[in-house]
């Protein structure tokens, strides 16, 4: 606050890349704001997993993480298991995890510890803001711990529990992923099962449930029955009211999410960006094929969703069945670049065509928009993708980018850059990748 009074404020200057105004002293930007970056806690928070082995708490693990980092909140897990199999290279079995096993408990302990260890790290020294801790955690005495843990480092504690007994699933579970594991690569189907099964009564006589009594004062949410029901306790901030959010949405019924982009359009045949044009004949014809490639794969219930403009709706046309239009799934606004070819972005606006390659994630167009922005709007489309089953997005080639990102779980960095491991590949048309939206 030094030297500011409300009658003394800041100079603001625009950031050309970002278009966002900032407070700047002595010609340069204020590098404290500029720097950090999304922040939705005030401190980080910490998100333990709780439950019996094969309750999905892994799954929900990674796929709670990539949501975070696609919505631009920095998250990493933190899997107690991995540490384990790389503390004790061979597995041999079951008795490992037995309760009256001092060797195995010493181990296990060490490696939970080592995990904390790197998750301070992450969230008090490299910028993150959420960290998972992925274990059972099936006890109050570990999870007491682990609030001392959090309380000590200045951390929020939120707790996941996944609660099954059907056994249905539980053997389903072990058979998709568990076998799988690095664990049984040299055991035969049967007995792996068999081991897993042993595993998993080696926690069943201490297990603690999160109680609604006892553990009142704890910000939780127990999800039973892979989501038929959920208790949630004490949600404390937006952060937590999101994940809460998301993992009501999630579900594990297998289905396919085919994302297209429309057909040629008349301003993509004349080399400009964005418009609202209707298709060329070669994209009516590519709409026309799609729709009979569609229909032959006889795909159940599905859903076709359009953004709202003329190009994605001509090629749903073509298909014959219900569609839904989403606006927020209209191509970038590229604002005053909108319906320019690259020749004369780059005659017109040489600077703003320097900018965007330095960093085409948060790169806005003048009056219209970013890659960074564009996320933001497609936050709905996501959750709702979640929810749904089968789905056909006719979409736009950025929009399409950002989408990817998000089910190929890319960084920023790595969807939006030209290194290898970029989504350029995944779209289709318009030449080379300086030419994409
Ligand atoms: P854990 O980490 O608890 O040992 P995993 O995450 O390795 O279990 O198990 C993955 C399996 O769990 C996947 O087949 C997935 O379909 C399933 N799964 C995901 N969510 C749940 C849930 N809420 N309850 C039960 N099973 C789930």
């Amino acid at each position: 606050m030094e030297g500011r009074t409300p009658s003394n404020p800041r100079e603001l200057t625009q950031n050309p890349l970002k278009k966002i105004w900032m407070p700047y002293k002595n010609g340069l930007p204020e590098t404290h704001i500029s720097q950090r970056k999304v922040c939705m806690t005030n401190c980080p928070t910490l998100i333990v997993t709780v439950g019996l082995p094969a309750r999905g708490k892994t799954y929900i693990s990674k796929k709670l993480t990539r949501y975070l980092n696609w919505i631009g909140v920095p998250t990493r897990e933190f899997n107690v298991g991995q540490y384990r199999r790389k503390c004790v290279k061979i597995y041999k079995s079951f008795e490992f995890f037995r309760p009256d096993n001092e060797e195995g408990l010493k181990i296990r302990r060490q490696c939970a510890s080592a995990a904390l260890n790197d998750v301070r790290q992450y969230l008090a020294e490299d910028r993150g803001q959420v960290a998972v801790f992925d274990a059972t955690n099936t006890t109050r005495e570990r999870r007491e711990t682990i609030i001392k843990f959090a309380e000590q480092n200045g951390f929020k504690v939120f707790f996941v529990e996944s609660v099954c007994e059907d056994p249905d699933v539980i053997q389903e579970n072990i058979v998709q992923v568990k076998l799988g594991s690095p664990d049984y690569t040299n055991t035969n189907t049967e007995e792996a099962v068999e081991d897993f099964m042993m595993r998993i009564k080696c926690y069943e006589n201490s297990y603690e449930t999160l109680d609604e009594v006892l553990d009142r004062d704890l910000s939780y949410i127990k999800i039973m029955d892979v989501g038929q029901r959920y208790l949630v306790n004490r949600v404390l901030d937006h952060i937590q009211s999101r994940i809460v959010y998301y993992l009501m949405n999630i579900h594990i019924t297998p289905r396919s999410i085919y994302l297209c982009r429309h057909g040629e359009s008349e301003l993509n045949a004349r080399g400009r960006i964005g418009g609202d044009s209707g298709l060329t004949a070669r994209g009516k014809e590519f709409a026309q094929k799609l729709g009979q490639f569609i229909q032959a794969q006889g795909i159940r219930d599905l859903k076709v969703w359009t953004s709202q403009m003329k190009r994605t709706i001509q090629t749903a046309e073509a298909l014959g069945v219900p569609y839904e239009q989403w606006k927020v799934l209209n191509e970038i606004d590229a604002g005053v670049c909108e319906e320019l070819t690259y020749e004369e972005i780059q005659e017109h606006y040489p600077l703003e065509f320097a900018l965007r390659d330095q960093d085409k994630y948060r790169y806005r167009y003048p009056k219209g928009e970013s890659y960074e922005d564009l996320v933001q709007r497609l936050e709905p489309v996501i959750m709702e993708l979640e929810r749904q089953e089968n789905v056909l997005v006719f979409c736009h080639q950025a929009v399409m980018r950002c989408l990817l990102a998000y089910f190929l779980d890319k960084t920023a960095g790595q969807a939006f850059s030209r290194t290898p491991g970029s989504l350029g590949g995944a779209t289709v048309e318009q030449g080379s990748l300086n030419r994409e939206l």
